[in-house]
């Protein structure tokens, strides 16, 4: 069961679109339970399920028959989210005879819900002739099949929606999370990796007589090259091997794969795609067989598939351009990929993979560009050329998005240059409340874009330079010269102001290229301090490199990133010791930096008062403590409703770190995302934070709430809210004050409140 399961997802996983999804899961299905019948219903846009796949019914029925959630067997299943297991189904109140299918002689039925974040999606059915009481095992089967075919279609629907509508449009809505705040409005460019049979973006073509030509030509190409290899490889090959050869050159002939292709062109697909469907169809039926000589020539066909994309790549890559508001969208988009697009045309991005830590989604807040990142769902291979929606505030793009929509964003869009273009008076303005209590606002960096935006910004500090950021950029951890030259440029462009600089913050999700961490709980595993104290040359160097930096600026600060302990933060200071002795001793003429610790785990909470009685600052990182304390991946697209900043655990653990550290007499900032919350900025301001540091972008809107209200307002604000119990409420409290102090466009715009009800 347990491998028939598994080679059932698989290949589902493998399907191109949503039809032939349906189609593997009611063969495969109704043959692993040799059972006569397997059919898949699924809920339509108005809440209605639709036979949409059968074995077994007339296959006419399909698309026809059409249940409310109240109506028949399968309406019974939707209600109760429950299987229904039944030995004579038509003696069931419930029972309802459609004709059409020819559903009469099947007397036992077995129907379990097929069920998504908490929706019913659908129903998987099962059904026999002669009375069968599906036993306990085939009912485990159906569930552990639909709640493992769940996922995979609810991302085939998204894929299927686009490819059954072909070039039609219809306004569709993909979830991921936030990776640069901002309303972006623009075309969608699919930047893929080369050769990549899986990814190649959906295209119509034009000119069918030019691109069977093209196709012709990329074909003669690749046989060249495979005369070639056979050529030079022909000594060394006996008679069966070189025949591999030649069995490549016939599969490109026009009575196989080539005529397929044609095919395709001449009904108005471009050539790549043609090309990568008809691969990709051919490797699944061989993946399929048992014959593990027939397995293997999969991979001869994936081989010849790359071979041919490659040609057929090369020369629509090259002259490629880009429109106007470009929506770079990419299954793993990357830094490189960036470089690409020139900077004016490139409004907004988004990532299949990846998360908000992501190396591209920190180049993308520096940049600001709009960013989704781990939008899971789109179907992205057809988003080619279509109208796109990045809403960066909540992780969310809508593709062909409707006049109404398109018109709510672009009044968001409006609104928020012009917040932007009213907030750039701030710049040389103190951040102070209407009663004259100052909040310094620092900056968080990580490139040297940050610096110069964030100068630009009137920023007083930086509040958390993340190291990891030129690391991530290298093929080898930077020297400690080289390390020097950059922190340097940093230190410069800031001084007199404070620049905090973390020690390597990686693991987690942060890892190098060069120097891979890989486990199976990561964020719980080798990350932050844990990984350079392991390392002391590695953690050293880099300290020595920052005291050096600073030579005759002295106005760095240290910060140790994931401290869970005194002993550990006491290790790491003794190394900071040692470093600023051996450069006194190698007559550098430098200062002791003043050293803090993060506070960003639970364990850091409680021990902030002997903390902080033994460094110069606490910092709280509220991006890793939210997370850690909620338990709820902050990368994780799927929780991300989980993941509450304004949670009531996560104030109050902010709340006790302010007290604590104050009682020992040292600053306490914060630098994580919270920060730059305008309603937050006010929660923390009130607790006592001593400064906060956020990305630039966001700097001048919480200056504009700050310089909007007075510290008693906050403080009561604060009381209130701290005695709520959810973070709804709490979301509800804060965005009233902000009302009323004026500061109603800073509220993080809840844009779904005012989406027009087909985009919500
Ligand atoms: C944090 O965890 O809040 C923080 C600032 O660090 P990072 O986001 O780099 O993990
Ligand atoms: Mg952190």
């Amino acid at each position: 069961m347990l491998n028939s399961l598994r080679s059932i997802v698989q290949e589902v996983n493998g399907a191109r679109d949503l039809k032939s999804a349906l189609e593997i899961i009611v063969t495969r299905v109704r043959a692993a339970m040799e059972t006569q019948v397997c059919s898949v219903y699924l809920r339509d846009p108005d809440g209605n399920y639709v036979l949409m796949a059968t074995e077994g019914l007339n296959t006419s029925a399909v698309g026809q028959v059409r249940l409310r959630p109240d109506e028949g067997l399968v309406g019974r299943v939707v209600t109760r989210e429950e299987p229904i297991n039944l030995e004579q189904a038509e003696s069931h109140p419930s029972y309802q005879y459609f004709p059409e299918t020819g559903e009469e002689r099947y007397s036992s039925f077995l129907g379990v819900p097929i069920i998504h974040h908490r929706k019913v999606l659908g129903v998987l059915v099962v059904q026999q002739v002669e009375r069968r009481r599906f036993d306990e095992g085939d009912e485990a089967f159906l569930v552990t099949m639909s709640a493992q075919l769940a996922g995979v279609i609810a991302h085939a629907e998204a894929t299927g929606v686009m490819v059954a509508f072909g070039q039609k449009t219809a306004e569709a809505k993909f979830l991921g999370a936030s990776g640069a705040p901002g309303i972006a409005v623009g075309e969608a460019v699919v930047m893929t990796p080369p050769a990549d049979l899986r990814s190649v973006p959906y295209k119509k073509c034009d000119n069918v007589d030019a691109e069977l030509e093209f196709f012709q030509q990329c074909l003669a190409a690749v046989r060249n090259d495979i005369k070639g290899l056979g050529e030079q490889l022909k000594t060394r090959l006996n008679r069966e091997e070189q025949a591999l050869f030649d069995a490549y050159l016939a599969m490109l002939d026009d009575a196989s794969l080539g005529g397929e292709v044609t095919e395709r062109i001449r009904q108005g697909t471009n050539a790549p795609y043609a090309w990568a469907e008809v691969i990709l169809e051919h490797e699944r039926t061989f993946n399929s067989m048992n014959d593990a000589y027939l397995r293997e020539r999969a991979t001869d066909l994936r081989d010849l598939g790359r071979r041919v994309l490659s040609y057929l790549q090369e020369s629509t890559q090259k002259c490629r351009i880009y429109p106007d508001r470009t929506v770079l969208i990419g299954e793993e988009l990357t830094a490189s990929m960036l470089g690409e697009i020139p900077k004016d045309k490139l409004v907004g991005l988004v990532s299949v993979q990846g998360s908000s830590n992501s190396h591209v989604a920190i180049l993308a807040r520096a940049m600001d560009i709009p960013t989704v990142m781990g939008a899971v769902d789109l179907p992205y291979t057809q988003m080619e050329g279509r109208t796109a929606i990045v809403d960066g505030y909540k992780g969310v793009v809508y593709s062909d998005p409707s006049d109404q929509l398109l018109k709510h964003y672009k009044a968001i869009y409006q609104e928020e240059q012009e917040l932007v273009k009213g907030l750039e008076a701030l710049k040389d303005l103190p951040c102070e409340t209407l009663d004259k209590h100052r909040l310094p606002l620092w900056v968080n960096t990580g490139l040297m874009t940050d610096v110069v935006r964030s100068l630009e910004r009137g920023a007083e500090g930086v509040g958390l330079y993340r190291t990891e950021v030129p690391f991530l950029l290298r093929d080898r951890f930077p020297s400690e010269e080289e390390q020097r030259v950059i922190y340097r440029e940093q230190l410069e462009a800031f001084a007199p102001h404070t620049v905090t600089m973390r020690t390597l913050d990686i693991g987690g999700d942060k890892s190098l290229p060069y120097f891979p961490i890989e486990e199976a709980n990561p964020f719980l595993g080798w990350r932050g301090i844990r990984v350079t104290l392991d390392h002391p040359e590695i953690f050293l160097a880099q300290v020595r490199a920052m005291i050096k930096a600073s030579e005759g600026l002295d106005n760095l600060r240290i910060l140790l990133p994931m401290i869970t302990s005194v002993p550990e933060m006491e290790i790491a200071k003794s190394l900071i010791y040692r470093a600023f002795n051996e450069l006194l001793e190698e007559n550098h003429d430098v200062r002791l930096p003043p050293i803090g610790v993060m506070i960003e785990v639970p364990a850091a909470v409680y021990q902030a008062r002997e903390l902080a009685a033994r460094v110069d600052f606490l910092s709280v990182g509220s991006n890793d403590l939210t997370q850690y304390l909620l338990a709820v991946d902050r990368n994780n697209a799927r929780v991300a409703d989980l993941y509450q900043a304004y949670h009531p655990a996560v104030l109050r653990a902010l709340r006790q770190v302010a007290n604590d550290g104050h009682s020992q007499g040292v600053s306490v900032g914060i630098c994580g995302e919270l920060a730059g919350d305008p309603g937050a900025a006010v929660l923390l301001m009130a607790m006592g934070y001593d400064v906060l540091s956020m990305n630039a972008t966001n700097l001048p809107k919480v200056k504009a709430v700050i310089r909007s209200i007075t510290m008693e307002q906050a403080e009561s604000l604060l009381d209130e809210v701290m005695v709520l119990s959810d973070a709804d409420q709490v979301t509800d409290k804060v965005n009233q004050a902000l009302r009323d102090a004026g500061a109603t466009r800073l509220i993080r715009p809840q844009v779904d409140d005012a989406l027009p009800a087909s985009a919500s």
